[in-house]
């Protein structure tokens, strides 16, 4: 048991324990400017004035004191929508992108996700560890402390199994918490090219059960979009993967409207995500029913399209996340910063709004806001301290690494 005491920081964290920030809550957060806090085997045991928090040591002495010397305190990045488990990156197919083909054209074309999927089906799980791996320290080095991690680069439910296998292995050997999700409907896969329907089938009759049996992922995730699963198909799906006891997840709306943010309420989906094309309906829906929207401004920058629209979100009561969809195609991005920075430069939140989307929220979307998300006693001591004296300062210094020292339970880790 080691009892480590910060003093001297500016502390800026969402204060609402477990639950999710929505409307006018989301800009919201506890401040203390000349604030210390107690982390307690890995935990946060206090926050607030030296005062209070000396009050809370009791006559027990701190092993460690430490001196934040003035600098701005956050929780640690929550990264809450990343498919960071591949074997090769895909820069050709940028080019060709920026010579104009379509994300939709180069799927039709037999690039895009499926191939990154013949990549994955043939590298050795090792490979796919140390290449993953590779990928998670870097955006550990950025702020990120929890992070989710989608499957679909196997689109077989041996390969699904072996990307979960080695997805649970990167939470266990990297010092990030990974949070598991299976996402067998990310594409077609080039076998069910003429039989899409048999695809179907085998996720709701073979890998959802498979998965299940193993427990080795928490939610389902599906792409519902034109030339992907239609809207009828990812609800049946979803119905299955809910009966097997996953928690549900929807890639929606982000090239066209096709419902998916509607069908994401009606199936009361932890989140929708994307959410580009998302109509006035569809946000309604999702406020009704609780549904967060993880926003990834990232992805739409690096699409060139533009940006979701999360004024409308929040005033509607959405609560909003942010993340940033690292993966091969669409957003080879490792960094929260810089989806931080877009968030208050392109979709217009202020930055106490993108705090609360890149933490609490950000935690509330994949399950971990009991554990991670804000700076308050029984949470793990994941925190950041930055160069700057507020968080406006991601925004201030965009396409910098404003951060002096990453956290992750108490220790210092990058
Ligand atoms: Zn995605």
């Amino acid at each position: 048991m080691t009892l480590k005491l910060f003093k001297h920081g500016r502390i800026y964290t969402p204060l609402t324990g477990r639950d999710p920030a929505a409307g006018g809550e989301q800009g919201k957060l506890a401040f203390y400017e000349d604030g210390c806090f107690l982390v307690d085997n890995g935990q946060f045991a206090a926050v607030g004035a030296m005062a209070d928090v000396e009050k809370c040591l009791e006559d027990r002495c701190p092993d460690q004191e430490f001196d934040l010397e003035g600098a701005a305190v956050i929780p640690g990045f929550v990264d809450p929508h990343t498919h960071a488990c591949f074997a090769a990156r895909r820069e050709t197919e940028f080019s060709m992108r920026l010579e104009g083909k379509s994300y939709l054209e180069i799927l039709k074309a037999g690039g895009g996700i499926l191939s990154s999927v013949r990549s994955v089906r043939s590298a050795s799980d090792q490979e796919l560890f140390d290449f993953s791996r590779a990928l998670l320290a870097s955006t550990l080095f950025y702020g990120t402390t929890t992070i989710e991690i989608k499957s679909g680069y196997g689109l077989d439910t041996e390969t699904e199994l072996r990307m979960l296998r080695v997805i649970d292995r990167l939470g266990r050997e990297t010092p990030q918490t990974v949070v598991p999700t299976f996402m067998g409907a990310h594409a077609v896969p080039e076998e069910f090219k003429d039989n899409p329907e048999g695809y179907v089938s085998l996720l709701r009759e073979d890998m959802l059960p498979a998965i299940a049996e193993q427990g080795i992922a928490r939610f389902c995730d599906i792409f519902c979009e034109e030339g992907v699963f239609s809207v009828e198909q990812s609800r049946r799906v979803l119905q299955r993967a809910r009966e097997w006891g996953f928690r549900l997840k929807v890639h929606a709306d982000e090239v066209h409207d096709l419902g998916g943010a509607a069908m994401a309420g009606e199936m009361r989906a932890v989140s929708a995500e994307h959410l580009l094309a998302a109509s006035d309906a569809g946000i309604a829906a999702m406020a009704k029913e609780g549904v967060v929207a993880v926003l990834l401004p990232a992805t739409a920058y690096s699409l060139r399209k533009p940006f979701a629209r999360a004024r409308t979100m929040i005033e509607k009561g959405v609560p909003v996340a942010l993340a940033t969809d690292l993966n091969p195609g669409s957003c080879f991005c490792e960094s929260m910063p810089f989806v931080f920075s877009l968030a208050v430069m392109g979709m217009e939140l202020t930055p106490e709004e993108a705090l609360t989307a890149s933490t609490l929220n950000a935690a509330w979307a994949i399950g971990m806001s009991r554990e991670a998300g804000s700076i308050e006693p029984g949470k793990m001591a994941d925190f950041l301290v930055l160069d700057g004296e507020t968080p406006a300062v991601f925004a201030y210094a965009s396409g910098a690494r404003p951060i002096r020292s990453v956290w992750k339970l108490g220790e210092c880790v990058a």
